[in-house]
């Protein structure tokens, strides 16, 4: 029989762990990504397992589908350490990961096609036919039996204009590659737009700056430990608004108004949406920073949570029979743990689907099923859309410890996957095999360096 085919659109965390989820379902898989390298905003985080994450990373394991988590593990530069809010976090190589992300997928079968963007769909009624590029790009199309979307929900520059501080050059480099599109929404689907009071959308939380402009002592003890924090003189503080617009809720506590905090991920990751240049250059040591991403890091940051998809627990999308969703696509989930799961059910999801098999929702007893139940349904009030989730913090965390879903023990975790009949469930599917089954991706990760 034919393998069935599955296109993955948008290549960020959310779309590689969907793509590598139904490549290990036997599907024939490929990842459409409009810019020159994976992992979207990934290209500039790399913080992970840090408070709930690390529990959804182990059950990810548990249920086979840890691949990711394994290659971020492997690529780790500082390994449990802890900053404000923040136990046993690891932090990734975000400036070297990419490679390794991408030949992993390969390696599991993928077909990469980097500089595609996908702008036209074709429906036969609520069934997605194909996803094409535009004409100029050479109308290129590609059919499947089933479709993730995980295109993130990053702004327009029009967007980024109106409800930011203007395009201030991040990472997704729209002027370049294009802005991202929505699959849903050409599909005619009516999506959703997170706000809080005034504010629509949300600013991203972290900017980075380069460490050569960073006096050489600072830099050696943020090498060493992972975190440096150099306080603020009060002056210099940033006001409540600029913590309350930024997306990332859990670093919106008193320790980040205060102080500079900031992480190593290779560059000085800065835990703050953006900070004024010259009162940045006022702080001892740092008299000659410069931003390293993005470029206007001292005016702003890039916005983010526009055209968020309907779906339901399945991360099917409501009213198109054939597409998931995962990652910030599926909801005011923020982070790459939580675009990693999301995407891994929805890649399982949309290979099932396409072999006419029963989708998949993972029961409230594991963190990562109720947190994917409790975001869509907060999401259907005012209040809820006012709000970002994240295992790592904020409203999301403090439900886990309540539910008493956060768990360090890992065999307690393997317990709970195992009690709900789920263990090895986004494993290699029987028969399907391919050159990254087995021993590949470990070979890969130690080898690399
Ligand atoms: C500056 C910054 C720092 C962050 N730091 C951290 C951190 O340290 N730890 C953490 O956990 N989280 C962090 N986050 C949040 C985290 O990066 C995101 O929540 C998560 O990675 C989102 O993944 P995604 O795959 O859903 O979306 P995205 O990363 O937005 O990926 C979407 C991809 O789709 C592509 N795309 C869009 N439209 C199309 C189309 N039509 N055709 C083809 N391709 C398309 C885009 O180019 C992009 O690559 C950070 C975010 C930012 C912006």
């Amino acid at each position: 029989m034919a393998k069935k085919k599955v296109v993955v659109i948008g290549g960020g965390w959310a779309g590689c762990a969907a793509a590598l989820s139904a490549a290990k379902q036997g599907a024939e898989v490929t990842l459409l990504e409009r810019a020159d390298m994976l992992l979207g905003t990934g290209l500039v985080g790399g913080i992970f397992r840090n408070n709930g994450r690390f529990t959804a990373a182990e059950e990810a394991i548990a249920m086979g589908g840890g691949d990711l988590f394994e290659l971020m593990d492997a690529c780790t530069i500082h390994k449990d350490f802890q900053f404000p809010g923040h136990e046993h976090a690891s932090m990734y190589a975000s400036r070297a990961i990419e490679p390794l992300v991408a030949q992993a997928l390969e390696d599991y079968g993928v077909d990469i096609r980097r500089l595609t963007r996908a702008t036209e769909v074709e429906l036969d009624g609520t069934r997605m036919v194909a996803v094409m590029t535009g004409k100029d790009a050479g109308a290129e199309r590609f059919e499947a039996d089933a479709f993730v979307e995980t295109t993130g929900t990053s702004a327009s520059p029009g967007n980024c204009n109106r409800y930011g501080a203007g395009c201030c050059m991040c990472i997704l480099r729209c002027h370049t590659f294009g802005m991202r599109v929505s699959i849903a929404g050409k599909a005619g689907i009516v999506e959703m737009t997170g706000r809080k009071g005034d504010h629509v959308g949300a600013m991203s939380g972290a900017c980075e700056i380069l460490k050569e402009t960073i006096d050489p002592k600072l830099v050696a003890e943020l090498n060493e430990k992972g975190v440096l924090i150099v306080p603020i003189p009060q002056n210099d503080q940033p006001g409540s608004a600029k913590l309350d617009a930024k997306c990332c809720q859990q670093y919106n506590l008193p320790e980040y108004a205060a102080n500079l905090v900031i992480l190593d991920n290779g560059e000085a990751k800065l835990m703050t949406p953006f900070f004024p240049l010259h009162q940045l250059r006022s702080i001892p040591g740092f008299k000659r920073a410069r931003f390293a991403d993005p470029y206007s890091g001292g005016s702003g940051n890039s916005m983010r949570y526009f055209n968020m998809s309907p779906r339901n627990d399945a991360l099917k999308v409501e009213g198109l029979e054939n597409v998931f969703c995962g990652g910030e696509k599926a909801g005011l989930l923020v982070g790459h743990t939580e675009a990693v799961v999301t995407g891994m059910l929805a890649g399982y999801n949309a290979a099932r689907f396409a072999c006419g098999e029963a989708p998949l929702v993972l029961p409230d007893s594991l963190a990562i099923g109720d947190a994917i139940q409790h975001v869509r349904e907060e999401m259907q009030t005012e209040k809820g859309l006012g709000c970002k989730y994240t295992f790592s913090g904020s409203v999301y965390f403090q439900r886990m410890k309540q539910r008493g879903s956060y768990l360090m023990d890992v065999a307690e975790i393997k317990r709970r996957v195992e009690a709900a009949g789920l263990t090895g469930i986004f494993g290699w599917r029987a028969g399907v095999t391919a050159k990254g089954h087995g021993q590949a991706l470990a070979e890969l990760a130690t080898n690399a360096w």
